[in-house]
């Protein structure tokens, strides 16, 4: 696969310091409890995939906010460290997001994200970006929805592709499906827009129908994420199922913003779509076997390199 060095991946969404606490267990109301370890992660579903972009070896931009606090500084560090643009992340008074994780030695744990900096991006910060080289923009729902819903315009009439990543699922979504043409989902997600529970092992028949229903029209590219068993694609009439590599699954912590950050470089490269799924797939594999979010987001030489084994043994 070749690259084209004019692509160019433009990522509007989230930026989160995780706080990490781990205790015996989880306090319940009122209590206090001593815990064990604490541990920084930089993270944010937006951040993880511009991540990802970069490592692919496609130019990423990032658009999005930090707080004045002291995680602020930090955060743009270890996104430029990592390859990512910052120019267009803005740092605005008060706190970056935040999301305060306690860790049971059961493996059980309890989340508040607070979205600080993340709920600041506003529509007129998507209207003074700079979108003149992205060939894809890509968004998920940890901004404010009108937020996404003036980007996803914005990249309409600039003739960028539009990808969403319909996570955390929301109840009002706004016009945000309607202008993606490209809604990546996880059996969960697409569930919560079909109106209806998907089990994990859900047959793909019945995941083709839901994602029928919720296609908002006919030219728009389905993708659903199915952890171990891969992919599928529905694509005009065109159905296809991606198989996962089989892998030891070490962290499943960021594979799907692995997914959708390769998917998006793929896009902007003009890969074929199976191509683009492929490369997609494989490199949401590597990331599993690696712990954390971000860190274990794999370089492209190292998913070519696997797709090319793949395909000598088979
Ligand atoms: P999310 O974490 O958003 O729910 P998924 O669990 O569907 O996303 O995982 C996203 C992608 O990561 C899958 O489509 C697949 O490519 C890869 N993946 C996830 N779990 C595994 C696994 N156990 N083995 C191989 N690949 C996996």
């Amino acid at each position: 696969m070749t690259q084209s060095s004019d692509a160019t991946v433009l990522v509007a969404g989230s930026i989160n310091m995780d706080i990490v606490a781990t205790a015996a267990t989880i306090p319940a109301p009122g209590e206090t409890l001593a815990g064990d370890e604490l541990h920084y992660y930089p993270g944010g579903k937006g951040a993880n995939q511009a991540i990802a972009a970069a490592r692919a070896g496609v130019t990423t931009h990032m658009l999005g906010s930090v707080g004045s606090d002291s995680f602020g500084d930090p955060l743009l560090t270890y996104l430029g460290d990592a390859g990512v643009q910052v120019e267009q992340v803005q740092t605005v008074a008060g706190a970056s997001g935040v999301a305060l994780i306690v860790v049971a030695a059961s493996g059980e744990n309890s989340i508040v994200v607070v979205p600080g900096a993340n709920g600041q991006v506003t529509p007129a910060q998507v209207e003074a970006a700079d979108f003149a080289a992205a060939a894809v923009g890509v968004a998920q729902f940890e901004l404010p929805i009108a937020t996404v819903e003036a980007f996803f315009r914005r990249c309409r009439a600039a003739g960028v592709q539009t990808v969403l990543n319909t996570a955390p699922a929301v109840t009002n979504p706004g016009d945000t499906l309607a202008l993606a043409d490209v809604l990546i989902f996880n059996e969960t997600e697409l569930g919560t827009y079909a109106a209806t529970a998907i089990s994990e092992d859900a047959p793909f028949a019945e995941i083709f129908e839901h994602a029928r229903r919720v296609r908002q029209h006919q030219e728009q590219l389905l993708i659903v994420t199915l952890g171990r068993r891969g992919a599928v694609a529905l694509h005009g009439d065109d159905e296809v199922h991606v198989p996962a590599a089989q892998v030891q699954a070490v962290d499943t912590t960021g594979a799907g913003d692995c997914f959708v950050g390769y998917l998006a470089t793929g896009l902007a490269r003009k890969l074929p779509l199976s191509d683009a799924l492929a490369l997609a797939n494989q490199a949401a594999a590597l990331s599993v076997q690696q712990a954390g979010a971000g860190p274990s987001m794999p370089q492209l030489a190292a998913v070519e390199s696997a797709l090319k084994s793949a395909s000598a043994e088979a």
